[in-house]
């Protein structure tokens, strides 16, 4: 039997913390349950993450608090890295008999199952999570965990809070109950995604893209996928567990892929170049609001249902100008959302090209190595040929050029358009 972190693909570095983290746990419960109630070393602001106790108060046990256990956790990590499978697995061996996350006892199994009695998980899956839902939360998971272990919270895409629910998490991290974690998954540490604050009070877990070889085992191992496909879509989506998965099982996944791997042969000139720079984008959008537009109508009708749309009784009019509020507020996050989902797409367009190019450039060096793209490794030795290494670098340095460009704010079809032309001329 796999224990809870077996399916934690390529993160070797982030699952030896994590199981440090849960041997410093079971350590403080036990010196705990011996002369004191327990607590865990609080996490000071400003990185202060590896401070010791204050004089004059034992270290636990003898755990070392740099290897020891802290109440508030932020998993990030590139998309498909599996954050929130690591923030469910370390809930699970924190209320695992064994503190080791064995897979077998009963807090392990109710916690995977998602039944254990002392683990919230919020998933903002409709709307985002809002300042109500998120006081009822801090304010259950400040009891005393039922099991005689932790209260664990786990919030999936905490990027997600409203600014007054982050506020409310924030209190809470910065006063913690002496047994409650907080286990928060984001894409990434920056002030869009988390506040400054409470990343502060929170050590950081950094996921990365795991290699290939781990993906297509686990394709193979947990869902079935036949060990040939599994590696060719492993590959292929360079690390991207969730985006592998769907490319071995999603036909319109594999032939938006091979739309973007045929940009190289159809730039033929100046015109061509602008026609694969509106293809590229508009086919981004198409994918992004395909991916979110259902998601933004039923939280729609959700929210007009629970303000009561369509009331006419004494109150309705007063219910509706606060109402009119709530709905403005939907419609800028569903926006942003929206937003994200475009880049996101246009992003993992730009990864595949930037895989081809590799290839090219890999090629033309005669190294050693596998291609990402083994579809279209006749392309690539083609253009290895025609460009010589230089060439083929000049255009992977272009894509990345263009990731770059777009991360940093420049509008998507200029970043685009120049990348297109880049490649064009070498
Ligand atoms: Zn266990």
């Amino acid at each position: 039997m796999p224990d809870v972190f077996a399916d934690l693909v390529g993160q070797d570095e982030a699952v030896a913390e994590l199981r440090r983290a849960a041997a410093a746990a079971a350590a403080v419960l036990r010196v705990g349950a011996a002369d004191r109630p327990p607590a865990l070393i609080t996490t000071g602001p400003a990185g202060a993450a590896e401070s010791t106790p204050t004089a004059g108060e034992a270290d636990p046990g003898g755990v070392d608090p740099s290897a020891g256990m802290t109440h508030a956790w932020i998993f990030t990590g590139p998309p498909g890295s599996g954050r929130s499978v690591a923030a469910r697995a370390f809930a699970a061996a924190l209320q695992c008999v064994h503190g080791t996350g064995c897979g077998e006892c009963p807090g392990c199994r109710t916690t995977m199952g998602g039944t254990h009695a002392d683990v919230r998980l919020v998933v903002p899956e409709g709307l985002s999570i809002g300042v109500s839902e998120m006081r009822a939360l801090v304010l259950r998971a400040a009891s005393t965990p039922s099991g005689g272990r932790w209260q664990v919270v786990v919030i999936e895409d905490a990027d997600r809070l409203t600014e007054a629910a982050g506020n409310a998490l924030l209190k809470a991290i910065e006063e913690p109950p002496p047994r409650t974690v907080f286990l928060l998954c984001a894409p990434s540490t920056h002030p869009d995604d988390i506040s400054v604050t409470i990343r502060s009070r929170c050590r950081v877990v950094p996921l990365r893209q795991p290699p290939a070889d781990a993906v297509a085992e686990v394709l193979a191992r947990r869902d079935g996928i036949a060990p040939d496909v599994a590696q060719w879509a492993a590959a292929a989506a360079q690390g991207h567990v969730g985006r592998a998965r769907r490319l071995a099982r999603d036909p319109e996944a594999r032939k938006r892929r091979e739309a973007v791997l045929a940009v190289p042969r159809r730039l033929t000139g100046i015109g061509a170049a602008f026609d694969a720079a509106s293809a590229l984008i508009e086919a981004a959008e198409a994918e992004a609001e395909a991916s979110v537009t259902e998601a933004d109508t039923a939280e729609r009708a959700a929210l007009e249902t629970a303000l009561g749309a369509g009331g006419t009784g004494r109150g309705a009019a007063g219910a509706m100008r606060g109402a009119a509020g709530q709905l403005k507020e939907l419609e800028k996050r569903q926006k942003s959302r929206a937003t994200r989902a475009q880049r996101d797409a246009l992003d993992r367009a730009l990864v595949d090209l930037a895989g081809f190019y590799r290839d090219a450039l890999t090629m033309a060096l005669g190294a050693p190595v596998a291609p990402v793209h083994t579809d279209t490794a006749a392309l690539a030795a083609a253009g290895a040929q025609k460009w010589d290494a230089e060439g083929a670098l000049r255009r992977l340095e272009a894509v990345l050029a263009c990731r770059a460009a777009i991360e940093a704010n420049v509008k998507p079809r200029i970043a685009v358009e120049a990348m297109m032309l880049a490649l064009w001329k070498g």
